[in-house]
């Protein structure tokens, strides 16, 4: 009997929509207008009387579905909006997202969905996303505050032709801006009667000094003076390229006062390469692997029962050697190069993601979904977004801000993190305002902070190649040419420092990148720069 009245009430709720379908615009009008009474431009409740919106979102394997999570328990109780979750595993994501896309069915919302700059113009071009720099103008008025008080954020998430068609995603904690963290054995140093070097020179010595008079003491010549993995990033030597008046970076691509410079073919770049070869590589003062080795070869070397690293370069000194012999090695400021210079890069990107949150052609109430997805711009909101909630993962301490409680026990805060939140692709923008203020960095992150400050900060570049909205035919030009001109300039530095030739072979080198399309590739990049500066004064 019940399921002959179940298959009934389907029946009838079918009827139900096809007359709604047929009765046409009278109905669908009526229903608007309730919503129109029911919808509160400002305040809580969003609406009076609940509405639901469908969004598609990916969520990580330790996740709960987002329908079961707190913090959108909470956000549903406090604005009546409740969200149709669809969670899709994040590994499958992209592909179910295409999928979703390309068949026209489609969600009123994604979530945390990571569209890229291509998926956002053309997507935004053909109208299936909405523009929505009209509905942050009216219903969004915390990241609208956002977005007046940071123009360069807005810069970031402003497409080419002018509109914004996804949220920002960002926690600006600006740890990146040198990842080269270089180190050397103290101990050694102590040992061997050296002091901490100051110059580029000072530095080699100390190398020498280690590969020939036995610092750790076992009779044999096993230390290892340098070791690197080259061009790879937080392990590679393009912070000491600044010795000598320019540092090197994974794209090889720095800016000095607006104007894009290619690193690889400048004169600085060629006498380091030449110091390198001559003063290191020659003398044995690099290991060799360092142009082959993996990471877990890197790691292991930093671990051997006796030590026989001398110094390297990593993003945190602990990782390689353990906390407990990490106390042995002491950061590096920039070393002073022959002519005076001493500098370090400041790294590329790190902007705000532009792709975090999207509204399709088929919500019917982008308004309400604009005011919903804004409390999430309003930083304790996002910073429980992108960390987890009050009373779960936070306190509020006497100054109001979040401060972390003791995790769970047999917890690590990357699990915990994921069960609890959306985590660091939720939209929502932690500022570097914001932390130290709204919310408490981690601790290992504090450190990292006042390592910045104290060893980096003051010899750092002031400007970097800022994370940039493309033009389509800009990116296929970039992905037309880039990828193989990169290959081969790391290629060629590996082999300047380790073969030399450097000046035999530079006008060679020159004259390939020149038909590999380097001119063109920086004029791409030196126009987007331009676009993204312009946008910043207006
Ligand atoms: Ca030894």
């Amino acid at each position: 009997m019940k399921s002959v009245f179940k298959r009934a009430g389907i029946l009838m709720m079918a009827g139900a929509f096809a007359l709604s379908g047929c009765s046409g615009d009278s109905k669908n009008q009526s229903e608007n207008s309730d919503q129109a009474a029911s919808f509160n431009k400002t305040g809580l409740p969003i609406v009076n009387e609940p509405v639901s919106l469908r969004m598609v979102s990916p969520k990580a394997a330790l996740a709960p579905e987002y329908s079961q999570m707190e913090i959108f328990k909470q956000l549903e109780e406090q604005t009546n909006v409740k969200i149709e979750w669809e969670n899709i595993p994040d590994t499958d994501f992209t592909e179910k997202k295409n999928l979703l896309l390309a068949s026209g069915d489609l969600p009123d919302a994604f979530y945390g969905a990571g569209f890229s700059d291509y998926e956002l113009v053309n997507y935004g071009t053909d109208g299936t996303i909405l523009p929505l720099e009209d509905l942050i103008d009216q219903y969004a008025p915390n990241l609208k505050a956002l977005l007046e008080r940071r123009p360069d954020i807005k810069s970031s998430i402003t497409a080419p032709d002018g509109h914004i068609y996804g949220l920002p995603s960002w926690e600006e904690n600006n740890l990146g801006t040198n990842p080269f963290f270089h180190v050397i054995n103290k101990k050694w140093l102590d040992k061997l009667g050296m002091k901490m070097p100051q110059t580029l020179d000072e530095y080699t010595e100390a190398l020498v000094a280690f590969k020939t008079q036995d610092p750790n003491g076992n009779g044999k010549a096993d230390e290892i003076p340098l070791s690197f993995m080259h061009m790879q990033w937080c392990m590679d030597i393009a912070g000491i390229f600044g010795a000598f008046g320019l540092p090197d970076n994974m794209e090889h691509r720095v800016v000095r006062d607006g104007k894009v410079i290619f690193t690889a073919t400048q004169p600085e770049y060629k006498e380091a390469l030449n110091y390198f070869h001559e003063k290191w590589y020659k003398q044995g003062l690099i290991d060799p692997e360092s142009f082959t080795q993996d990471a877990a070869q890197y790691l292991a070397k930093g671990k051997t029962t006796i030590e026989t690293l001398g110094s390297y370069i990593w993003w945190e000194a602990d990782e390689v050697v353990g906390s407990e012999r990490s106390k042995v090695y002491a950061l590096l400021s920039p070393l002073k190069g022959p002519n005076g210079d001493q500098l370090i890069g400041r790294g590329n990107g790190g902007g705000p993601g532009r792709g975090a949150f999207v509204i399709t052609k088929e919500n019917q109430n982008p308004e309400i979904t604009m005011r919903w997805i804004d409390q999430q711009y309003e930083p304790y909101m996002a910073a429980q977004i992108h960390w987890g909630p009050l009373d779960i993962v936070f306190k509020k301490d006497e100054n109001g801000k979040l401060v972390n409680l003791p995790l769970p026990e047999g917890t690590s805060a990357g699990e915990f993190r994921q069960k609890v939140a959306p985590g660091a692709g939720g939209p929502g923008v932690i500022t570097i305002e914001d932390l130290g203020k709204v919310v408490d960095l981690e601790p290992r992150a504090q450190q990292r902070v006042k390592d910045l400050e104290k060893y980096y900060d003051p010899y750092m570049e002031e400007e970097n190649y800022p994370s940039i909205f493309f033009e389509p035919e800009e990116l296929d030009k970039i992905n037309r040419i880039e990828p193989e001109l990169i290959k081969y300039v790391n290629t060629q530095r590996g082999k300047f420092i380790v073969d030399g030739d450097v000046n035999e072979q530079w006008d060679s080198y020159l004259k390939n990148l020149e038909k590999m399309g380097l001119n063109e590739l920086m004029e791409i990049y030196q126009n987007g720069l331009d676009r993204y500066n312009a946008n910043l004064n207006k």
